[in-house]
């Protein structure tokens, strides 16, 4: 793309603000904004959008192992990484300046409701949604990649990789070596649930995404002081509600068991959705996410009985 004369001078006057402003303006114009099947309601709420400083101390923190790991990338590490993975120019030194942008996508009222009060699985709108919110948030984030090229920065979204890969296997279980939901917590935009998923603003159940560029963007403020801040069975020790959803054991008080669930969506909820739904059509496939539904993260930051 090619910004015109006009978007230059807007970029540069406040690139924060005309990032944001672009990102709400592309994912809402989008066809893939669409479900076709239900009325050409909207996939997506307003995207969720906050920024990082690319070197700020937080990312060498998620390379501890108490957090993720030191396979995880710093966002200089994964710049390099992932434009060599993108055949972009090698990054041959350091930029002056290095930013994230965070982008959160989450469902509207309506296809959140469509999980029926005793689901035992996701519901079919609710997972096609979900389906077309991952492309879409592709979409976005190239789109974005292109504008910051047109104005003569680097970028790129780990994200839109293609084949997409998980390097690191870790008792059992893949893992990314950026993670999108670190990104977006260092960006602002949330702290992480019992559950593991971020509770953001607009709730739990968002689609993350992520690039990084050399532009300096002034970051996001953190209005939290640790990784669980938002969830209520970290602040006073209520809730709970994701744990007892979870059918496989894989939420609890204690800890999180990862492999739990995967062998739970990989085994059991596929013969859970063939006695419930019949056998589904690619790209629909069973998606369990209980965690997600009818808990009091589902759509915002939930408040403490005593607030
Ligand atoms: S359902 Fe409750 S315990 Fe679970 S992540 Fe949300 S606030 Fe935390
Ligand atoms: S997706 Fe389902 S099985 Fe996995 S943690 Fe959430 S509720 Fe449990």
């Amino acid at each position: 793309m090619n910004l015109s004369p006009k978007d230059k001078l807007k970029f540069k006057a406040n690139p924060a603000k005309y990032i944001e402003v672009e990102i709400k303006r592309y994912a809402a114009g989008s066809p893939l904004n669409r479900l076709p099947d239900y009325d050409n309601e909207p996939v997506i709420e307003e995207p969720l959008v906050g920024f990082a400083n690319g070197y700020d101390p937080i990312f060498d923190e998620f390379k501890k192992d108490s957090v993720i790991g030191g396979f995880h990338l710093t966002p200089l590490e994964a710049f390099k990484f992932y434009s060599e993975k993108q055949d972009k120019p090698a990054v041959t030194s350091q930029p002056a300046a290095l930013s994230v942008i965070s982008v959160g996508f989450t469902l509207p009222r309506k296809t959140r409701l469509s999980n029926r009060p005793k689901s035992r699985m996701a519901a079919p709108k609710w997972r096609y949604a979900y389906g077309l919110a991952f492309m879409l948030m592709s979409e976005t984030l190239s789109h974005v990649v292109s504008l910051l090229e047109s104005a003569g920065h680097r970028a790129v979204a780990p994200v839109c990789t293609r084949p997409m890969s998980f390097p690191i296997i870790r008792d059992g279980l893949p893992y990314a070596d950026w993670s999108e939901k670190h990104a977006a917590y260092a960006a602002g935009m949330g702290t992480f649930g019992l559950n593991t998923s971020l509770i953001t603003p607009s709730g739990i159940s968002a689609h993350l995404g992520s690039l990084i560029t050399d532009l300096a963007i002034r970051a996001t403020p953190r209005t939290y002081d640790n990784l669980h801040a938002y969830c209520l069975h970290f602040r006073d020790g209520s809730c709970g509600k994701c744990a007892s959803h979870c059918p496989s054991g894989a939420v609890n008080t204690l800890s999180f068991r990862a492999k739990k669930c995967l062998d739970y969506t990989m085994n059991d909820l596929q013969k859970l959705s063939r006695e419930l739904e019949g056998e589904l059509k690619p790209p629909d496939h069973p998606m369990c996410a209980l965690c997600q539904i009818r808990v009091p993260c589902e759509a915002c930051i939930p408040a403490a009985k005593s607030a």
